[in-house]
């Protein structure tokens, strides 16, 4: 018998049970706040795993994407160009420095910004002499977007890319790690990313200006003096040593992770993907997702809906999401500029995410596609 009241969340904390040493260290050596060890290694970890010359821990992804801004120096009124299709955090930031989103569009073969809508805007904003100051790319749920192209276009118009990575972290393009191609690049470790540092983020970048720039910021922009001088505004966003304790612990069990949350998708695609109205999210072969979430979308005019498999899964207690909205349709970002063909708008009305925690169990996932199967044949 299958267990009808197990809740199944999207995609909960996997602990390795290996945290807790590390966080006991921490209290052994009273570090409890943004300095000590665990920061250290954290950082010294995640730069072998992503192979980025500098990391910099911080207490979240989003504060990571506001000191990237901050780092390149974008001002009050500059444009920054940004994926529509992701979660508001991406774009959040461009708001807090008072600069000017312009979202595009996704392309069907990863679902990540499109190379010829990114052009078309960057032409036509410079058309009214506006040079936007950043690209914002987003590799969604773990897919890395179109890297070779858009990097082609961004050099070209010498527009520096902050590559948002909080979704993947382990996924690679032609075996690099994402979040390493653009001149900045960041993770996030909340609790339902792939590992989590309860709640925390990291800048990576080639260039040790960049991120010691950005630690000066996060940790208030203390000028060097022997008391409290500050010459410009500061913030409060460095990782905590507890934190930081956390992501060591959960950095040793990365590739595990990668590898379930693959199998995981495997799964769902050998027993879903055979309809042909399904399409998960393609992989191009240059690309590497780690798979933080399985998501599909479905073709139009089926009986079966995004939504019916949403509410049913829901009332066995299984939680899952609708992709993201795209942000030019948010009410916050309406009256922003938008090039594309309404790509992620198909998406967001037809497509869902799976539950794709790497603690799921085989009986978990075959719960999970028996009450799809049946809203198929309904
Ligand atoms: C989670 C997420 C963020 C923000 O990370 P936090 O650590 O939650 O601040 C930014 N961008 C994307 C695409 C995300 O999924």
């Amino acid at each position: 018998m299958l267990n009808k009241e197990k809740q199944i969340y999207l995609s909960p904390p996997h602990m390795s049970g290996r945290e807790i040493a590390y966080m006991q260290q921490a209290f052994e050596e009273n570090y409890i706040s943004t300095v000590g060890s665990n920061i250290l290694n954290f950082e010294k970890q995640l730069a072998k795993i992503t192979r980025a010359r500098s990391t910099v821990a911080l207490n979240s992804g989003t504060a990571a994407i506001h000191l990237a801004l901050k780092v390149l120096n974008v001002q009050a009124g500059d444009e920054v160009i940004c994926s529509a299709f992701t979660f508001v955090a991406t774009a959040n930031p461009v708001l807090y420095v008072n600069a000017i989103p312009v979202f595009i569009d996704s392309e069907p073969e990863t679902w990540n910004m499109c190379p010829q809508a990114l052009e078309e805007a960057i032409q036509d904003r410079l058309k009214t002499g506006r040079k936007p100051k950043a690209i914002i790319l987003v590799h969604l749920y773990g897919m890395p977007a179109k890297l070779m192209e858009i990097l082609a276009i961004a050099h070209f118009y010498q527009i520096p890319v902050i590559e948002d990575a909080a979704e993947a972290l382990g996924s690679t393009y032609l075996n690099k790690p994402v979040g390493t191609f653009g001149e900045m690049g960041l993770y996030s470790f909340n609790g339902n990313k792939i590992i989590t540092t309860s709640g925390g983020g990291a800048l990576v970048s080639d260039n040790s200006e960049y991120t010691k720039r950005a630690l000066f910021l996060a940790t208030q922009a203390k000028d060097p003096a022997p008391h409290y001088q500050h010459s410009e505004v500061g913030y409060n966003y460095r990782m905590s040593n507890i934190a930081a304790g956390i992501g060591v612990g959960q950095l040793e069990v990365l590739q595990e992770r990668v590898k379930k949350r693959r199998a995981i998708f495997e799964f769902y695609q050998n027993r879903l993907g055979k309809h042909d109205f399904i399409q998960f999210q393609p992989e191009p072969t240059e690309a590497f997702s780690n798979r933080w979430l399985s998501c599909f979308i479905l073709a139009p005019n089926q009986s079966v809906t995004a939504q019916k498999i949403h509410f049913a899964l829901a009332a066995e207690s299984i939680e899952s999401r609708p992709l993201w909205k795209p942000l030019h349709q948010q009410p916050l970002f309406a009256h922003y500029p938008y090039y594309g063909q309404n790509v992620a708008e198909k998406f967001f009305q037809r497509g869902l995410c799976l539950p794709s925690g790497s603690n799921l169990t085989d009986s978990d996932l075959e719960r999970i596609v028996q009450i799809i199967k049946n809203e198929i044949r309904r």
